[in-house]
């Protein structure tokens, strides 16, 4: 049920759309494959809401936020994704501003929240390591102290967008303690410091999202550690949390389903009743995340001693958005399976980057999304931190 206030409000955000969310843009929306849509779709949209005021509503107002309710936010992201808005190149909107606004220096605040809502700063996310990934702790790219700056040697892994972003956070190994969790350091790197190189990894859908970064010597102010020193291992923590509850936003996962029902329409298959069942039997799930989603998330963040609500955000939303891209292939049939047996799903493949068809755009979606259980955090560790803090004595 939408109040007379919640149709004022969506009134304001469609006039905007009209004359902001231009075709071209809603066009990239909808081509979205990886994390986020083609880069300059990204820039051009990121602007346009930077110039309205409404690029991070869920940070606080004195940071930047718009002050809306958490009503007003669902009911935002909902538009955004029903219109085919561009998904951004987020990381530093969705994490490491919110994490400066708690954990940084005013003087980092300063330096860096201006420029991630201007987007003139993309920051990439520099954790994974070749030896890291779900067991975390195991990092060993090493920052090695000498008087004012670290000196980092080594190398982060599947670091998504590091070839698009001029500023990477990462933890580091600053010491060798007896609980491996002691010892990192998070430290904020700028992109263009000698020594640093990117190098690229083409994913299972033919995309170039993300990379391997080497650090050769590469010299790192300590002004631009976030947080103690060997205490990255709590800023990792905080940062995770934060990520994780908006990894999968109920909205996207409500546009998928969208379009998985208009194909259904499209391709004449309104009387298979398999598809249908399942098509509303998802429905149903989309709704009650939605409705998870709202409840669980009053303030735009979790608490910062909220250990579960993160992981079960993540958890639930990459899980059903899958669900809806298996089903999306399914409905497309035919052309997803020629598309498979031809190969012209990889991406690098099409002439020069046109739009793929219906049918190999399905099955890229569900290859792309195959990841979305293993980034941020894979659904067995997303289980384990439930299980472990329900488990919990009190
Ligand atoms: C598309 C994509 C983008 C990414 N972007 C970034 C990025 O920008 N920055 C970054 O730092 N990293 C990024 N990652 C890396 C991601 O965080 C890791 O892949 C993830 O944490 C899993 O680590 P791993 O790949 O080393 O797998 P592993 O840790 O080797 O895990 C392999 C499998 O074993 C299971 N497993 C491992 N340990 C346990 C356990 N204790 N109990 C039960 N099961 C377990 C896992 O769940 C998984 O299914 C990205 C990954 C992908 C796929």
């Amino acid at each position: 049920m939408r109040s007379a206030s919640d149709e004022a409000f969506l009134a304001l955000v469609s006039a905007f759309f009209e004359e902001a969310l231009t075709p071209d843009l809603r066009q990239a929306g909808r081509q979205t494959l990886g994390v986020h849509s083609q880069i300059e779709a990204c820039r051009i949209w990121h602007a346009r809401l930077f110039a309205r005021g409404w690029i991070a509503p869920a940070w606080p107002a004195a940071w930047g936020g718009t002050g809306w309710s958490a009503r007003q936010r669902f009911l935002f992201d909902r538009q955004c994704a029903l219109n085919d808005a561009p998904v951004l190149f987020a990381g530093g909107l969705r994490s490491l501003g919110p994490l400066l606004i708690e954990q940084g220096s005013d003087a980092q605040r300063a330096r860096y929240l201006g420029p991630i809502l201007s987007g003139k700063d993309l920051w990439c996310q520099g954790f994974s390591e070749p030896g890291a990934g779900s067991d975390l702790a195991a990092v060993s790219c090493r920052a090695v102290r000498h008087g004012e700056a670290y000196h980092v040697s080594g190398t982060k892994i599947w670091t998504t967008g590091a070839h698009l972003a001029n500023r990477m956070f990462g933890i580091f190994r600053t010491a060798d303690g007896e609980r491996r969790q002691h010892g990192l350091t998070f430290l904020l790197i700028d992109m263009d410091s000698p020594g640093l190189t990117v190098s690229p990894i083409l994913d299972l859908a033919g995309q170039h999202d993300f990379n391997q970064v080497f650090f050769d010597d590469v010299v790192v102010p300590v002004d631009n550690r976030v947080g103690a020193e060997h205490d990255g291992w709590s800023m990792a923590k905080r940062l995770m949390q934060l990520a994780r509850a908006n990894n999968t936003p109920a909205a996207l996962v409500r546009r998928a389903l969208r379009h998985a029902g208009d194909r259904l329409s499209r391709a004449g298959l309104d009387r298979d009743l398999d598809l249908r069942r399942r098509l509303a039997s998802l429905a149903v799930d989309v709704d009650a995340f939605e409705q998870l989603e709202l409840a669980s998330l009053p303030s735009g963040r979790p608490g910062p001693h909220d250990q579960i609500v993160p992981s079960m955000l993540k958890l639930v939303g990459s899980e059903l958005h899958q669900r809806v891209a298996e089903l999306a292939m399914e409905i497309a049939g035919d052309a997803a399976a020629a598309a498979a047996l031809g190969a012209s799903y990889v991406a690098a493949e099409l002439p020069g980057g046109e739009a793929l068809d219906a049918g190999a755009r399905a099955m890229a979606r569900r290859l792309s999304l195959r990841a979305a259980t293993i980034y941020s955090g894979a659904s067995e560790m997303q289980r384990d931190i439930i299980a472990r803090h329900l488990l919990a004595k009190p």
